[in-house]
C-alpha cells in the first residue's frame, strides 16, 4: 500500500530537514512544495513580474516548468531546466515566495502537479495546506511547530553556514511576517488539519523532533 504523510507547520519549524531524512529512511519519495513556491517567486524576480500585482504574477505561469529531480542522492529544484535549488533560499526569494504563494492562481497551478506526485508512490510531502487542502486524505498528519525566536534561531544559523549574513532582527521579522501571511490568506491559509498530530519541537533538538516524527509515522503505519 502507498501511504501519504503531510507535514505541515510555519516557516522554519524544521519540516524539510525532517522530510529528507523521513524519506530516506522510509523509502518514500520526497515533496518540498515551498520549493515549487519559491520557484514561481524566483522567476517573476528574474523577470521583473510585479510580485504585487496577481495578474501580472498569472500571467506568467504558463512560461514557468518546474521539476523536482533526484541527482546523485540530492533533490535539485529545476526551473525551466536550470538548476535553481540554491537561488531558491535566498532571503529575497523567501519573502517574495510568501507574497505570491498566497494567490489563486498560482495555488491552483502547483495543485494538480503535487496531487500527482501522490497518485502512485508513498510520499512526506512538506508545506502549509497539505494535511488540509492538497492531500486530505493522507494517511498521517502531522503539524510541526516551533516558537517563532526558536524558528528565527535555527533559521539564522543556517543562512550564516550558507554565508549569508543577515541581523538576527531582521530573520526573525521576516518569520513574523511570513507566519502572518501564510495564517492569514484567503487561499489555503496555514492551519492544522483537525485529524493533524500537533508536534511542538521548541524544546526539541533535531534528533529529538526527528525521532519524534518517526514514532508517529510508524505508528500511523502499523494500525
Ligand atoms: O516552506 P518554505 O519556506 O520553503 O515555503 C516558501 C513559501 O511558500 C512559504 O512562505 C509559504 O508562503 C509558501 N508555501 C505555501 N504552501 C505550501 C508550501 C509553501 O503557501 N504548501
Amino acid at each position: 500500500m502507498n501511504y501519504r504523510i503531510a507535514l505541515d507547520g510555519p516557516s522554519g519549524a524544521g519540516k524539510s530537514t525532517i522530510a529528507k531524512r523521513l524519506s530516506a529512511e522510509l523509502g518514500f519519495v520526497y515533496v518540498d512544495t515551498g520549493a515549487m513556491y519559491r520557484t514561481i517567486a524566483l522567476y517573476c524576480l528574474q523577470n521583473k513580474v510585479d510580485i504585487s500585482d496577481e495578474t501580472a504574477v498569472a500571467a506568467v505561469l504558463p512560461d514557468i516548468d518546474i521539476e523536482l529531480k533526484y541527482i546523485d542522492g540530492e533533490q535539485r529544484v529545476l526551473l525551466n531546466g536550470t538548476d535553481v535549488s540554491k537561488e531558491i533560499r535566498i532571503n529575497e526569494v523567501s519573502m517574495a515566495a510568501s507574497k505570491t504563494s498566497a494567490y489563486k492562481p498560482v495555488r491552483a497551478f502547483l495543485l494538480d502537479a503535487q496531487r500527482n506526485v501522490a497518485k502512485t508512490q508513498s510520499v512526506i510531502m512538506d508545506g502549509r495546506d497539505i494535511g488540509t487542502v492538497v492531500l486530505p486524505d493522507a494517511e498521517i498528519k502531522i503539524f510541526l511547530v516551533a516558537a517563532a525566536e526558536e524558528r528565527a534561531k535555527r533559521r539564522y544559523k543556517e543562512l550564516l553556514e550558507r554565508g549569508q549574513n543577515v541581523p538576527f532582527e531582521e530573520v526573525l521579522q521576516d518569520i513574523v511576517q511570513r507566519d502572518y501571511n501564510d495564517e492569514h490568506r484567503a487561499e489555503s491559509p496555514l492551519k492544522q488539519a483537525e485529524d493533524a498530530i500537533r508536534l511542538d519541537t521548541s524544546l526539541l533538538d533535531f534528533e529529538q523532533s526527528y525521532q519524534a516524527v518517526l514514532e508517529i509515522a510508524k505508528s500511523k503505519m502499523a494500525e
